[in-house]
């Protein structure tokens, strides 16, 4: 490990860059399998996609229809997490379901 400058918020910020990086590409994978998937198929069909959380080493899946991914995902701000790391992701948790999360940006933001 290497040690940190103590109190520069630039580190800080680019770590939760990198963070949402990593989640913004798994949200990316899935957006274009979604987009193949609605070509071959019904909204109401489930699909097996990434967690979109801010974990780098996440791999996690979640379970969710067509439909549900669209409805998420038509806010750019919102993203679907695995129901356990919707607590661990900075963002904020915006729905709980029996199968997945939702959180979304900005809604931890202040201070
Ligand atoms: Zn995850």
């Amino acid at each position: 490990m290497t040690a940190r400058p103590a109190g520069r918020d630039e580190s800080m910020v680019d770590a939760a860059y990198a963070r949402l990086g990593a989640a913004i590409a798994r949200a990316d994978e899935n957006r274009a399998l979604v987009t193949e998937a609605f070509k071959i198929t019904s909204p109401q069909t489930a699909l097996t996609l990434r967690c979109e959380c801010m974990h780098r080493l996440c791999t996690e899946v979640v379970v969710l229809t067509l439909e549900e991914y669209e409805d998420i995902t038509a806010d750019p701000a919102q993203a679907v997490v695995a129901r356990s790391h919707a607590d661990v992701d900075d963002r904020g948790v915006v729905k709980r379901t029996s199968r997945f999360s939702v959180v979304e940006e900005g809604l931890r933001e202040g201070g």
